[in-house]
């Protein structure tokens, strides 16, 4: 996984008022990209390094924008934190807390039948999201809920959400849960299933889920302008925001599971 912060930090630690950083300005609107008019970013001010501000102008001066560099470094360096290997999901459920905690993983107790005698053991384990059985993790698979099949945006998106990267927040409630514990630092709580889970209703309309703002705009195009937007795709496709623990019947039907070993 590439250090997408690293490269975006050492890129700007070099501009200044007079020395800017020139790139166009990308947006995604209801999930479609479209290129604004506006060009330049400015950082302002004579602040230490990350108390500066980023600046986006639009070309008819319509709007200027300004973000703060550690606000936006925060999020980049916490989207990357939640991304996991594609090859080591199995790592990131013994390893990663925040997976733990959202999908009540932990050790319970199994029955298993060994020759004629029924035994107990002690197994890392976890619910099913979808119908709620609970499975030794080896029993279970890893859904991606914007499919790796033309869903890169998506997932891109419902991370940005998660990180108040967009116009509306998030309506599910692993994005809220998530959206809580990092801008609030509200503990991480686990997070009911399927069967379980009253019917969603949403004070944001979809468009509005589906659109970046201020902040997000910045961080987008900073990254696409680098070169860097294939990681960032890849990064939330294989993040906390996009995976849940499935069993393999219920992620049978949705397509091709990927095993968690
Ligand atoms: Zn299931």
């Amino acid at each position: 996984m590439m250090d997408l912060t690293g490269i975006i930090a050492g890129i700007l630690s070099t501009v200044t008022e007079r020395n800017t950083y020139i790139a166009p300005v990308f947006t995604l609107e209801s999930a479609c990209e479209h290129e604004k008019f506006a060009k330049v970013f400015v950082t302002k001010g004579n602040f230490a390094y990350m108390g500066k501000k980023i600046t986006i102008t639009f070309d008819d001066n319509s709007l200027s924008v300004p973000i703060r560099l550690d606000s936006i470094f925060a999020k980049l360096g916490a989207i990357e934190n939640i991304a996991f290997a594609k090859s080591t999901y199995r790592g990131a459920i013994e390893d990663t807390v925040l997976f733990q905690q959202l999908y009540d993983v932990k050790t319970r107790t199994f029955q298993y039948k060994k020759n004629n005698v029924t035994v107990t053991q002690q197994e890392l384990s976890a619910p099913c999201m979808k119908c709620g059985i609970i499975l030794p993790v080896q029993q279970l698979t890893i859904d991606h809920q914007a499919p790796q099949t033309d869903g890169e945006y998506e997932a891109l998106l419902k991370t940005f959400r998660a990180f108040g990267l967009t116009h509306g927040a998030p309506q599910g409630p692993k994005g809220q849960a998530i959206q809580q514990h990092f801008t609030r630092g509200t503990a991480m709580r686990p997070i009911p299933t399927r069967i379980s889970r009253p019917i969603l209703t949403s004070t944001f309309s979809l468009d509005d889920r589906y659109t970046l703002n201020d902040e997000g705009v910045a961080i987008y195009s900073l990254i696409r302008n680098e070169g860097l937007l294939g990681d960032l795709l890849t990064a939330c496709m294989h993040g906390l925001c996009n995976l849940r623990p499935m069993c393999g019947h219920c992620n049978t039907a949705r397509g091709n599971p990927t095993k968690f070993i």
